[in-house]
């Protein structure tokens, strides 16, 4: 059985966090917990989340931090987190956030933090480019697009343009980044956490610099035991 974790994935958008952690996630059996995704899943559902989350999604704005902490807190508290660990995509992206994601794992940590590094004149074009499947959120782009008529591969569904991957929502997004987001990058650093890997080449290059970096902590024995149920 391959040991658990506790890994965030950090970087851009556009710099490929969605695809690779996919892949992560099979690889090293880990829940993949994308916030994006599940803010996605609320708007559409419509749930009293949802209706809160839209005007922000649509605007490229932060959801409010308190919101986002009650969602991954209920999230991390469940079976598959527990025994596992998990895949952070999209979370922390503030140190309010940091902060709340430390108080609710008391008395674990985060095991190790991956830095997805690609440069901004890339992101913009990835994310210009980019386009996703309505229902699974599988990833494609106009130069890798689906085999057939802008229908999802997997499952089938509508590839369409993100929302909010519109000139003006990347803009606001990336400048979030640079403002909210990558103070964290100094603070894991400090905490002798983070690994910075090439988010540039083939999605199945970097998927190689990935997996080294995760392969050579697990055979050093540094990742975590499940954390057993408190009352089981
Ligand atoms: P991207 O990284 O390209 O912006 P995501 O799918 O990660 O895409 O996020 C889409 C949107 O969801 C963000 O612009 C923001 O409105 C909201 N969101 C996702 N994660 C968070 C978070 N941790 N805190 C606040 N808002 C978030």
């Amino acid at each position: 059985m391959v040991p658990g974790a506790r890994l965030i994935v950090l970087g851009k958008q556009g710099a490929g966090k969605g695809t690779q952690c996919v892949r992560l996630s099979r690889r090293y059996v880990l829940p993949h917990i994308s916030t994006g995704d599940m803010l996605r899943a609320a708007v559409k559902a419509r749930t009293p989340l949802g209706l809160e989350a839209r005007r922000y999604l649509d605007a490229g704005d932060l959801i409010p931090d308190s919101v986002v902490l009650a969602m991954i807190a209920a999230r991390l508290d469940q079976d598959d987190t527990r025994t596992r660990g998990f895949l952070l995509d999209g979370f922390p992206r503030t140190v309010a956030q940091a902060d709340g994601l430390d108080e609710i794992l008391k008395p674990f940590s985060i095991d190790l933090v991956l830095d997805l590094v690609v440069p901004t004149g890339l992101v913009l074009a990835r994310l210009m480019s980019r386009r996703v499947c309505e229902d699974c959120g599988a990833i494609y782009s106009t130069s890798a697009p689906p085999k057939f008529n802008w229908t999802c591969d997997f499952c089938g569904g509508d590839v369409v343009q993100r929302e909010d991957d519109t000139e003006e929502a990347i803009k606001n997004r990336l400048a979030q980044y640079d403002y909210a987001t990558a103070p964290l990058i100094a603070r894991y650093a400090t905490l002798g956490k983070l690994v910075e890997v090439s988010g540039e080449g083939s999605p199945s290059e970097v998927a190689g610099n990935l997996n080294a970096v995760v392969d050579a902590y697990q055979h050093g024995g540094r990742f975590f035991p499940p954390t057993p149920r408190e009352h089981s």
